[in-house]
C-alpha cells in the first residue's frame, strides 16, 4: 500500500444504521474520519461513536498480532504460526467429529462478521462440517423480528427504506432508544417532525428514555405488558372505524380472529396491567388512525423477551390491520443493533437458517444449497442455536466451540453459566481482533483477526442497503481477515471449495447463490458498489436499480401471497417477582458505549460520558431500601450479583431496575457484569433470551 494521501470510502461498523464514512489516510498511519457527505443514510452525518471509530482501529495497544495456543488445558498460551495451528485445529476438530459426531463442535459469531465471511463460515459448518451448529450473537438481538417477519410476510424481510421516514406522519417507537442507539436515524426523525410540526411520535417504553424528549406521547408501560398494548391500540383502530376494510380483505388473513382477541380485554383492564391510563391508549390509537404514514419501530425491548416473536407480530399486526405498509412512509421496520446482522440473515447465519432465505426444513431447499457448495447434503434438524450452545458446553454434550468476533463472557445472559461452560469445553477456539477480552483468557487457541479497516468486504444496513467496505490500512503482525482464516481451516480439513483469492470471489459465489431469490443481488457487482455506492436489495440485474420499498403490490412472500395477521399461544413466561426478588431488572445500552467495550472502552472521548456502571432506581424503592442517590448498592438474584452505584432517578417505574449491559470483568469492573443476573430464558420460536426481565433484590452495600 501506497504511502501517499489517499481518500477510501467505507461503513461504520457500530449500529445498523450504516453510515458512510470516508477515511483519508496521509502517510502510513494516521487517519482522518468524517461522515461520507454523498452517502444516502447519514448525508455526512456521524455521532459521537462513529466519528471516533479510527481511534480504534489505530490503537493497538491490546491487539492480538500473532496465533498463540496451550499445549494443553492450564498451559500458557503460545505464540505459534498459522500452519500449526491451523492444522492442530484440523486435528481437533476431526478428532471430536469421529469420536462425538458433528454436533459435538460449533461455531458462534458475531452480526459484526462481513457478509463474506458469514457466508463461508456457514458454508463451511451446514456444507462441510455436517453440523448445523452455527450461531450468532444476532440471536441475542434479531432472532424475534426474525420469526415475526417470516410468520406474518412470509419471510425475513424488512418492507421499508429511511426515506419513508421523511414520508411519514406518524411514528410508533416500542422497546428502543434509538436517540442514543441509532442516533443517525434518529436525527433524520427529528429533523423531519422540526419541518413537519403535526408529525406524532408515541414511545413506549418503561424507561424515560432521550428519545421521549421528541415524543408526543410516552406510554411508560411496565415491562412484559408490551403485547396487551399493542391489542389494545388495535381495539380502539377498530371500535374507532380506523382501519383498512379493504386492505384487510384482500391481502391479509386472520383478521376475524385478532378481532375476537382484541375485544376479549376492556381499555381499562389493558391501562392497569399496563400501568398507562385508558386516555393515553385511546391517544396512541388516535394518532395512528389518522395518520396518513405510519412506523412502527422496535428494537431490543421487543426483541429479548422469551414472548418476543409475539410481541414483534403484536405491534406488526397494527401496520395490516390498517394498511400501512407497501406504501411510502409507511411499514413496520425493525431497528438492526450490529453493522452486519441484516447480512447475516441473509446468508443464513444462524442454527435455524439457510441461505438466501431458503427454508431449513424444506428438503427442496436444503439439496438447492447442497448442490451449490457441491457436498451430498445439509443436515435437517436446526443446530443450537447461541444459549443451548453454551449450556451444550457445560454439559459436555458439545466439545469445542470456535468463537469469532464476539464477547459472549459478557454479551450473554446467565454469563456464570458461560464462563462455567467456556471453561468446560475440551476446545475454545478464540478468532479476535483483541487478546484481551473477558473470553479470549478461556482459549486454548487465539486467532489474530483482521479488524475493519484492515479488510476488504460488504454489510447490509437495517434497510437492506448493501455497502462495500474498502481495506484502507495493512493488518498488524500476522492478522489476517476472517474469510481468510476460514478457508485455511477448511483447507486444513481437506475440505474443496475455499480456495478463494480474494472477498470479490466469495462475494460473487454469494450471489450467484442469491439468483432466483426474494433477496437476488445478482446484479450487483463490487465494481457496482464501487462506483454507485450502496443499494438497497433485491437488485435483479446490472440495470436494475435496486428496491426500497418492498410488498408495494400488497403481495406477500406468504404460499397464498398474503400478510398473516396472526394471534399465537402465548410464549414462556417471564421469570416471576417474589418476596425475595421483588423488582423487575431491564438492561441496555448507553449513548457512547457499544456492546462489551472492546472497542469503545478504548477511546477516552467515548469513556467520558458515563464512566461507570450503575443501577437506575425509583425513589420509592430507594427509599423503601435506605438507598441514597450514588450509594454502592449490591443488586442479586439466584444467578449472582452485581455491585454498582445507584442512580436514584423517576425516569424508571417503581417496581423496575435499569443497568447497562457494556461492562465486563476486565474493564476493571470485577462487579458491573449486568449478565451476571440476567435470565436465560427464551422465546420457544426464535430461541431469543429475556434480557429485559428477571427478577432481582436490591440492597445497600455495606463493605464486610
Ligand atoms: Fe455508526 Fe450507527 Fe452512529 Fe451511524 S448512527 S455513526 S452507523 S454508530
Amino acid at each position: 500500500m501506497s504511502d501517499l494521501k489517499q481518500t477510501y470510502k467505507t461503513t461504520c461498523s457500530y449500529c445498523g444504521v450504516g453510515c458512510g464514512i470516508e477515511i483519508t489516510r496521509n502517510g502510513r498511519d494516521r487517519l482522518n474520519l468524517s461522515g461520507d457527505q454523498c452517502h444516502p443514510v447519514n448525508k455526512g452525518m456521524l455521532c459521537s461513536k462513529g466519528m471516533n471509530l479510527h481511534y480504534t482501529a489505530m490503537d493497538r495497544s491490546d491487539r492480538l498480532m500473532y496465533p498463540h495456543m496451550r499445549g494443553n488445558k492450564g498451559y500458557p498460551l503460545e505464540k505459534t504460526t498459522w500452519d500449526t495451528a491451523m492444522q492442530r485445529a484440523a486435528r481437533v476438530f476431526k478428532t471430536l467429529i469421529d469420536r462425538h459426531g458433528p454436533d459435538s463442535v460449533g461455531f458462534y459469531v458475531s452480526g459484526q462478521c462481513l457478509t463474506e465471511e458469514y457466508y463461508l463460515v456457514n458454508k463451511l459448518v451446514k456444507g462441510f462440517l455436517g453440523t448445523n451448529n452455527i450461531d450468532t450473537n444476532s440471536r441475542l438481538c434479531m432472532s424475534s423480528a426474525v420469526a415475526g417477519y417470516k410468520q406474518a410476510l412470509g419471510e425475513d424481510s424488512v418492507p421499508i427504506a429511511y426515506e419513508d421516514i421523511e414520508l411519514a406522519d406518524c411514528f410508533l417507537i416500542a422497546g428502543a432508544n434509538p436517540a442514543w442507539c441509532h442516533p443517525i436515524l434518529f436525527r433524520r426523525l427529528e429533523a423531519h417532525k422540526a419541518k413537519n410540526p403535526d408529525t406524532k411520535i408515541i414511545v413506549v417504553d418503561p424507561r424515560v428514555t432521550d428519545t421521549c424528549q421528541s415524543a408526543d406521547l410516552h406510554l411508560q408501560i411496565m415491562p412484559g405488558t408490551d403485547m396487551v398494548l399493542f391489542h389494545a391500540i388495535g381495539r380502539c383502530l377498530i371500535d374507532n372505524g380506523h382501519i383498512d376494510e379493504e386492505f384487510i380483505l384482500n391481502h391479509t388473513d386472520g383478521f376475524n380472529l385478532y378481532r375476537k382477541e382484541v375485544m376479549k380485554m376492556t381499555l381499562k383492564e389493558a391501562a392497569a396491567i399496563c400501568r398507562v391510563s385508558v386516555d393515553e391508549i385511546k391517544l396512541a390509537a388516535n394518532y395512528i388512525g389518522r395518520s396518513k404514514g405510519f412506523i412502527t419501530m422496535w428494537a431490543m425491548g421487543l426483541n429479548q423477551s422469551t414472548q418476543g416473536v409475539n410481541k414483534n407480530l403484536a405491534l406488526l399486526n397494527l401496520n395490516l390491520i390498517t394498511g400501512h405498509i407497501g406504501k411510502p412512509g409507511s411499514g413496520p421496520f425493525s431497528l438492526t443493533g450490529q453493522p452486519n446482522a441484516m447480512g447475516g440473515r441473509e446468508v443464513g447465519g444462524m442454527a435455524n437458517l439457510l441461505a438466501v432465505h431458503k427454508d431449513l426444513a424444506n428438503p427442496q431447499h436444503r439439496q438447492e444449497v447442497a448442490d451449490f457448495w457441491k457436498v451430498d447434503k445439509i443436515r435437517e434438524e436446526p443446530g443450537l442455536t447461541a444459549t443451548k450452545m453454551f449450556e451444550a458446553l457445560r454439559d459436555g454434550k458439545m466439545k469445542a466451540i470456535w468463537i469469532i468476533c464476539t464477547n459472549p463472557s459478557v454479551s450473554m445472559p446467565n454469563a456464570r453459566l458461560v464462563d462455567e461452560a467456556l471453561s468446560n469445553a475440551s476446545f475454545v477456539v478464540v478468532q479476535d481482533i483483541s487478546e484481551r477480552s473477558d473470553t479470549a483468557k478461556y482459549a486454548d487457541m487465539l486467532l489474530p483477526a483482521a479488524s475493519w479497516l484492515e479488510k476488504e468486504g460488504t454489510m447490509t444496513n437495517s434497510e437492506r442497503r448493501i455497502s462495500h467496505l474498502s481495506q484502507v490500512i495493512e493488518p498488524p503482525g500476522e492478522a489476517l481477515p476472517d474469510s481468510e482464516i476460514i478457508c485455511r481451516f477448511a483447507q486444513a480439513m481437506g475440505f474443496h471449495g475455499f480456495d478463494f483469492k480474494s472477498a470479490e470471489e466469495i462475494y460473487s459465489e454469494y450471489c450467484e447463490l442469491t439468483k432466483g431469490s426474494s433477496i437476488d443481488i445478482s446484479g450487483l457487482s463490487y465494481e457496482r458498489l464501487k462506483k454507485e455506492g450502496t443499494v438497497q436489495w433485491p437488485v435483479y440485474d446490472s440495470n436494475h436499480a435496486g428496491t426500497s420499498r418492498l410488498f408495494t403490490d400488497h403481495k406477500f412472500y406468504t404460499p397464498n401471497q398474503r400478510a398473516q395477521i396472526k394471534i399465537n399461544a402465548p410464549g414462556v413466561a417471564a421469570e416471576p417477582v417474589s418476596s425475595d426478588y421483588p423488582l423487575i431488572l431491564t438492561t441496555g445500552r448507553i449513548r457512547d458505549q457499544w456492546h462489551t467495550m472492546t472497542k469503545t472502552g478504548k477511546v477516552n472521548k467515548l469513556n467520558k460520558h458515563l464512566p461507570n456502571p450503575f443501577l437506575e432506581l425509583h425513589p420509592v424503592d430507594a427509599a423503601a431500601r435506605g438507598i441514597g442517590d450514588g450509594d454502592p448498592v449490591v443488586i442479586s438474584n439466584h444467578r449472582g450479583e452485581v455491585r454498582v452505584n445507584a442512580v436514584i432517578t423517576t425516569n424508571i417505574k417503581p417496581g423496575v431496575v435499569f443497568l447497562p449491559m457494556h461492562w465486563g470483568k476486565l474493564l476493571g469492573q470485577d462487579f458491573g457484569r449486568a449478565n451476571n443476573l440476567t435470565d436465560d430464558s427464551i422465546d420457544p420460536v426464535s430461541k431469543q433470551p429475556g434480557f429485559k426481565f428477571s427478577a432481582v433484590e436490591v440492597k445497600k452495600y455495606e463493605k464486610p
